[in-house]
């Protein structure tokens, strides 16, 4: 690692993070395709902090390694020095890598969050003009989903049909839990899972979301989950989300729970005259919906959403079907971020595409506006306006890459290297 000369090291304080001007930000330039969106995203980044703040703000890159090119230069997939990086230095960038088949690792980027402990997925989902969507308003989408990154699914326990374990796990479970047991329609055949979701991990997370819909003055937020079914693990995120809004943040949010419980005490009248005086004195709707349902409403009814804050697996679904209604994959930039340590890693949430690699095809956006998260996140805001406006304005253009380009009419094709130097013009205009 060649640590940058003149950069400083991001340090946290009791305020949040404490940013220099010239921050040291450790990169992965990511496998595959992840080498040609990344040369495209370092220039585009570089270029909207040097059109904001005239070279008196600049980010410090530092190369790390991980996935192929760390095998192929170190034999480790994820060397230790990476992680120490990511950790020293707190924020950090990368590309997409390739998931070694074999060898004990299920995803180098699931270990990278599980190691810095980077509780909060973040999937902003808004939509630029004139981009390809399946849906009729797609201008109607502008949500922010807060999933869950540690527990549920990725700290589940699964038990394989027909092993030793699950029939000694099986057995306990007779013995122990009868009732539960009983449940099991064909227990000789049975794999089995179980999935954590604790008060701590979903409480974490939703002040994430309560405190990012305070700060950036959202509508509401919707809690996604579905505890009509698994009433300890989804249901009870339903209600620890609840009890932090209603008593963690005094009248800045209305949950639709006292609106519940208003309505059994007073009648349904009273409960409306409460919302709204709540409501009309600023206050910001929670709600909750069954992840079902959630999945129909985002598409017949996406203005209704805004922040969403939701266990894993649910997290996982939605942030998918939403990247698809905006422009799908190529376009849609992600964050790992823990708020307690300032921890952050930004990154593109498509994989290496490896057929396109090397041939300055594939679109770079998803990795772009991962950085103009991050740039958000480092509360360099002018800089990220500029890389919203330059890629508003070179999409509207209808100079787009293939991706775009074949569900486009009229539209002109352009390289990942060419639609990264028109939002560089863009910006220096
Ligand atoms: P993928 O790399 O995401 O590619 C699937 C398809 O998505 C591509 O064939 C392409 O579709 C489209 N696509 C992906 N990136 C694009 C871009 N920048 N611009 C335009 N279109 C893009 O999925 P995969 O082929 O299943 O996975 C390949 C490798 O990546 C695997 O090793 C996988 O484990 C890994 N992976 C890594 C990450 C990560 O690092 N975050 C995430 C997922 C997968 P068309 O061919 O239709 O144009």
């Amino acid at each position: 690692m060649q640590i940058p000369e003149q950069g400083e090291k991001i340090t946290m304080n009791g305020a949040g993070l404490n940013v220099p001007d010239r921050p040291i930000i450790p990169f992965i330039r990511g496998d595959g395709t992840g080498r040609d969106i990344w040369r495209a995203t370092e220039r585009v980044l570089d270029a909207a902090v040097s059109a904001a703040y005239a070279g008196k703000r600049q980010l410090m890159w530092m190369e790390t390694y991980a996935g192929e090119a760390a095998w192929e230069k170190f034999d480790s997939w994820l060397p230790d020095e990476t992680i120490e990086a990511f950790r020293e230095y707190r924020v950090a960038i990368k590309g997409p890598l390739t998931t070694p088949v074999g060898g004990g690792i299920r995803s180098l980027n699931v270990a990278i969050r599980q190691m810095l402990d980077l509780y909060v997925c973040l999937r902003p989902v808004r939509w630029f003009e004139g981009v390809p969507s399946p849906v009729r308003d797609p201008g109607a989408v502008d949500m922010v989903i807060f999933r869950e990154n540690t527990e549920d699914i990725y700290a589940g326990a699964e038990f394989e049909e027909g092993e030793e374990d699950t029939q000694r796990f099986l057995s306990l479970m007779r013995e122990h839990f009868p009732e539960r047991y009983a449940k099991v329609r064909f227990p000789d055949s049975s794999g089995v899972g179980l999935k954590p979701v604790s008060r701590e991990g979903s409480q974490r997370l939703m002040r994430a979301a309560l405190d990012y819909a305070l700060a950036q003055n959202r509508r509401s937020v919707t809690l996604v989950h579905k505890g009509n079914i698994m009433k300890y693990t989804e249901g009870a995120f339903r209600n620890w989300a609840y009890d932090l809004a209603e008593n963690g943040y005094g009248e800045s949010f209305y949950t639709w729970r006292q609106w519940d419980r208003t309505k059994k005490k007073h009648g349904e009248q009273a409960a409306n005259a409460e919302q709204k005086k709540a409501i009309d004195g600023g206050a910001i709707l929670v709600k909750d919906a069954i992840a079902d349902i959630a999945l129909q409403q985002v598409l017949t009814r996406a203005h209704s959403f805004d922040v969403i804050a939701t266990t894993n697996l649910n997290g996982d679904y939605l942030s998918d079907a939403l990247a698809a209604q905006v422009g799908g994959i190529g376009i849609a930039p992600g964050g790992n971020i823990n708020g307690d340590t300032g921890h952050a890693v930004f990154e593109a949430t498509h994989g290496t595409a490896p057929k396109y690699a090397d041939k300055d095809m594939v679109n770079p956006g998803s990795l772009i506006l991962s950085g103009e998260m991050m740039l958000r996140h480092l509360g360099w805001n002018e800089a990220a306006d500029r890389i919203i406006n330059a890629m508003n304005a070179v999409i509207a253009d209808r100079t787009v890459t293939y991706d775009f380009h074949r569900l486009m009419e009229g539209a002109t094709k352009v390289k990942c290297s060419e639609f990264g130097n028109l939002l560089i013009a863009r910006m220096q205009n």
